[in-house]
């Protein structure tokens, strides 16, 4: 393990929220590095220096952990791209990225393993033996480059995100375990998610919750029950869309003219900077300890959430300075009046 960091994340956590960032695939794919569809992460060996620039902003925005880019560097998805022989050197690449950016701050290196697509909760005993074999595979790559803790994320069913937990605790590393919530209430695999993640935590998960799927106003309420039943640490990642009672996933989201608009007409329901900072304040108040963002998030959202939760970061040099605005700011010269558009008139 490295000891790079003055502390770990569970001293960190300890004594305070820890604010993390995600949703790099989905950043790398609008940025022109990754194909949407397969959605493998080629970019960690075709473009480094786009990986080690997105992870450096999301750490100048207040981000205290470099996740590495391993989403879907596994086996199973690497086939589909044909970039097998790839493998570990994507994965050992990765981890390599985030350890060089993390040290030009204060930053944890968290390995991350997710969903394989490889579970069958119909035949669990072969499948379990397929699953065990990516992720010690991918986290004895993560090892041996350096890792503070792992992230298993995006979890449908809780079959396999026990197994991740059981391939975590054999390396002796903080777990975060989180539950893609992408059915209403349910795991694919039929456990309530609130009830899942006190599975999670008895079986000895250090932080516990959901990650993606859900926007802010659909992922608190179900972050609220799971923050009752559990007594480790919770994770909150949502994604930056408008999701709802009604659309509660981002999947579900239909465009005006009734298309799905996941993946790749999504932007019409981003949430702003400030609904994200409120999130980032809501769950801070309800008790969440990790909070972050997954997939459509940017540094500019990073950076909101962290100033909301009173952080002062490398990036708030450049903060807005709206009164300094020629004709939106609070001293509008009348000349600069004819800009200022009043639509209701
Ligand atoms: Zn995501």
């Amino acid at each position: 393990m490295s000891n790079r960091t003055s502390r770990g994340i569970l001293e960190r956590l300890n004594s305070g929220v820890v604010q993390g960032a995600e949703g790099y695939v989905f950043e790398l794919e609008r940025r022109g590095y990754i194909k949407a569809g397969p959605y493998v992460p080629e970019v960690v060996l075709d473009f480094p220096e786009a990986v080690k620039e997105l992870h450096r902003e999301f750490l100048r925005a207040g981000s205290e952990v470099m996740v590495a880019l391993t989403y879907y560097a596994h086996r199973e998805k690497l086939k589909d791209v044909g970039r097998e022989n790839d493998l570990e050197l994507m994965n050992r690449q990765a981890v390599r990225l985030a350890n060089e950016i993390a040290r030009e701050g204060d930053a944890l290196v968290a390995g991350n393993i997710c969903n394989t697509w490889a579970y069958d909760p119909h035949n669990v005993n072969e499948s379990s033996k397929i699953v065990r074999a990516m992720y010690e595979e991918q986290l004895g790559w993560a090892v041996e480059e350096g890792i503070d803790f792992v992230i298993s994320e995006t979890n449908d069913y809780l079959g396999e995100s026990l197994i991740a937990l059981e391939v975590i605790k054999q390396l002796k590393l903080p777990a975060m375990v989180t539950l893609a919530s992408v059915q209403p209430t349910q795991t694919r695999d039929g456990y309530d998610y609130i009830e899942a993640c006190k599975i999670l935590a008895d079986h000895g998960a250090d932080i516990v919750g959901l990650n993606c799927d859900r926007g802010p106003e659909s992922m608190l309420p179900l972050i609220e029950k799971i923050r009752t039943v559990v007594s480790c640490y919770v994770a909150a990642q949502p994604v930056p869309y408008r999701t709802n009672v009604r659309y509660p996933t981002f999947e579900s989201l239909r465009t005006a003219s009734g298309n799905q608009a996941f993946p790749l007409q999504l932007e019409p329901f981003l949430c702003n900077r400030f609904e994200m900072a409120a999130f980032a304040r809501k769950a801070q108040a309800i008790g969440v300890n990790y909070i972050g963002i997954c997939c459509g998030g940017a540094p500019h959202y990073v950076r909101a959430m962290a100033e909301a939760m009173g952080r002062t970061v490398p990036a708030s040099k450049y903060s807005p300075a709206m009164e300094l605005h020629p004709v939106l700011g609070a001293h509008v010269e009348e000349k600069h009046k004819e800009f200022l558009v009043d639509w209701k008139s």
